[in-house]
């Protein structure tokens, strides 16, 4: 069974980890999307109250995209009265969106513990756009000898080259047009990274440069582990270059792993 976590509000991004699980678990296998706004990784100023929620047309989606089951608990169902046991991975969630979101990853990882308890799956499909919370959860799968694969998709993006995101609805038409300069700067890294640049410090302020406002951080860290790269890249080592930014009041995040192919941004 294959197992996609979200959190709702499904677009090409989540069609797209769909279709890998059923790649993944052949006709015959059972593909569960979960749809759970989980309010444990939300901080108190963050957007949980007004995430979209749109079940009914998901699950239409869902069925469409081939979907076997989907599983949309209530909160007070994964978090029933009681309930204190919490999971943390701190050294993956403690840099770049740990610094700002300082309960979030221990609300991811305590949520996709429980859903993997719930259902039970062989593989779960995760999207390498959230790829500090990919790389969290491969850490933790990996830790407490879960018997499940956890698989990162390559990032959905739009013609433009703006990663998919429930967040981008927030965008009002001229921020829009100022998120697209998020691609932009993750592809001239690429291409210094390519004409063999190889300080971490030019790559991460040309990022900053060619980006709108000031970044909440754009920063380099080793791919695996997201741990700290030291001053200059090494051979063999795929680093992650992943940014965060508010736009108006829209938190955008996007990454790239130098050393490694990124279809979605290098030229075709
Ligand atoms: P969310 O509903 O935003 O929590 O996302 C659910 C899953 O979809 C996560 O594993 C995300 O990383 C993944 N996802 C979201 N946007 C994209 C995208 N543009 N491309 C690929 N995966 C995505």
């Amino acid at each position: 069974m294959a197992l996609v976590p979200t959190m709702g509000a499904l677009h090409r991004g989540h069609l797209t980890l769909m279709n890998e699980a059923r790649r993944r678990v052949g006709p015959e296998g059972l593909v569960v999307v979960s749809i759970f706004v989980n309010p444990t990784q939300f901080g108190p100023t963050e957007d949980f109250a007004r995430y979209p929620r749109e079940l009914d047309a998901d699950v239409a989606r869902c069925a469409t995209a081939g979907v076997d089951r989907v599983f949309a608990p209530a909160a007070d169902a994964m978090y029933p009265s009681g309930d204190q046991t919490r999971v943390r991975v701190p050294t993956i969630a403690a840099p770049l969106c740990g610094v700002s979101r300082p309960v979030h990853f221990e609300g991811v990882a305590t949520v996709v513990t429980k859903l993997f308890a719930l259902t039970g799956p062989c593989v779960a499909l995760f999207g390498r756009k959230d790829y500090q919370q990919f790389r969290l959860l491969a850490r933790l799968a990996r830790d407490l000898f879960l018997p499940v694969d956890v698989v990162g998709v390559p990032t959905v993006r739009e013609d433009d080259g703006l990663a998919l995101s429930s967040r981008n609805r927030y965008l009002a038409a001229d921020e829009r047009v100022l998120a697209a300069s998020i691609p932009t700067a993750l592809r001239a890294a690429r291409a210094a990274y390519a004409r063999g640049e190889r300080d971490v410090g030019t790559l991460e302020d040309l990022v900053r440069g060619r980006l709108p406002v000031v970044p909440e951080y754009a920063s380099l860290r080793g791919a695996d582990d997201l741990v700290d790269v030291g001053a200059q890249l090494l051979p063999n080592s795929p680093a992650v270059l992943a940014v965060a930014l508010r736009i108006g009041a829209t938190r955008l995040i996007d990454n790239t792993v130098l050393g490694e192919p990124d279809p979605g941004l290098d030229p075709s």
